[in-house]
């Protein structure tokens, strides 16, 4: 009977993915519910044919270095941030990633925030909550209207476009966009409108966020971005936390330079429960949930482990975000 590969799962995923994993192959499941520390990881993966990693996992080229048999990585997420790409590609092991299992789950998470953070949501509870409710308040905890606004995306990707249509479709929003390349799907779906990014940030009442964390989009929403938006602005964030300068964030909201923010993504994370974005009740953060149901996480198990046996046989991967490995592959 052949060698059944070793693979190392970096954290307990839903039970179908492990059970597959586990049909197919020697597997070690991480059983902590934090991530192994860089060094054990190390050690970990010495012997391994595959690795499961997730957002938390850094894996660079000391990890793939002390993984000689390597053949895949697959990850727990559509972003692969967290990867070094082109360590892997030089190195000829293919990553694999979620795209799609996610993306309603973290749109939906995008307009849960934008709604909780234009409509005052989580102040007004917590002020309930706290005996600070005393009556029915013409004047009180006053938001924003969502019908007929305008939206813009940073970012018109899967996700994005989901985004969009939500807000179109339901809320009757027009849509702007910016891209590095235009997108025929989402000007012909929600008829969104390219612009420049100054011309988004000075016309949107809503900046939703969805570009990939890369060397473009790495703190991209600074100070002199804020200062660019309307008062009245609600900026969400459901892509990655260092898109943003929090600090100019934090001095945004507190100054009244934009209305209020909602965050699914912070950095670090987790947020130090002291720090000052907390402090601001017209701050609504979330701690990383957007694709946090069951559906979801069961699908992007499905997928995780359909790249990781792909990998394991020397076949394609469903998703694979370094497809020009292919030349360069192990065996
Ligand atoms: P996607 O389809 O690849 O969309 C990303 C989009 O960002 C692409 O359309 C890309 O445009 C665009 N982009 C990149 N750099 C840009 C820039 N400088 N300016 C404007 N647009 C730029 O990916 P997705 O599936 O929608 O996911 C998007 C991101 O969401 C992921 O990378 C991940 O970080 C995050 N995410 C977070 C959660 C969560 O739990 N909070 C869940 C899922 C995903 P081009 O096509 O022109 O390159």
């Amino acid at each position: 009977m052949a060698k059944r590969p070793r693979v190392f799962v970096a954290r307990i995923i839903p039970k179908l993915g492990l059970d597959l994993i586990q049909q197919h192959c020697d597997a070690e499941i991480w059983p902590d519910q934090l991530p192994p520390s860089p060094d054990v990881l190390l050690a970990k993966v010495a012997d391994c044919d595959g690795l499961v990693s997730l957002l938390t996992d850094r894996i660079d080229a000391s990890v793939m270095d002390a993984a000689p048999k390597l053949k895949v990585i697959s990850n727990f997420a559509v972003g692969v941030n967290n990867i070094d790409i082109p360590a892997a590609t030089e190195r000829g092991i293919p990553i694999g990633n979620t795209p799609g299992t996610l993306t309603d789950a973290t749109a939906d998470t995008a307009m849960m925030l934008l709604m909780a953070a234009s409509r005052r949501l989580v102040e007004s509870a917590d002020d309930a909550k706290a005996g600070r409710w005393k009556t029915w308040e013409p004047c009180g905890w006053l938001g924003q209207d969502l019908v007929g606004r305008t939206l813009g995306i940073v970012g018109m990707g899967r996700i994005g476009l989901a985004m969009a249509k939500r807000c179109h479709h339901g809320w009757g929003m027009n849509v702007l966009y910016t891209a590095r390349s235009v997108k025929a799907d989402a000007e012909k779906e929600v008829r969104a409108k390219r612009v420049e990014l100054e011309e988004l940030l000075a016309r949107s009442d809503f900046v939703s966020l969805h570009a990939d964390l890369n060397d473009t989009t790495r703190g991209m929403f600074n100070a002199a971005l804020f200062a660019q938006m309307k008062k009245t602005a609600v900026f969400i964030n459901t892509a990655r936390g260092p898109h943003v300068d929090q600090k100019a964030l934090a001095d945004a909201l507190r100054n009244g330079t934009i209305f209020a923010a909602g965050l699914d993504v912070t950095d670090p994370e987790p947020l130090p429960p002291d720090h000052e974005l907390y402090q601001l009740r017209n701050c609504v953060i979330a701690p990383h949930i957007a694709s946090a149901t069951i559906a979801t996480r069961n699908a992007m198990a499905k997928l995780c482990v359909e790249n990781l046996l792909a990998g394991l046989r020397g076949e394609k991967l469903v998703a694979c975000v370094n497809p020009d490995v292919e030349a360069k592959r192990r065996t």
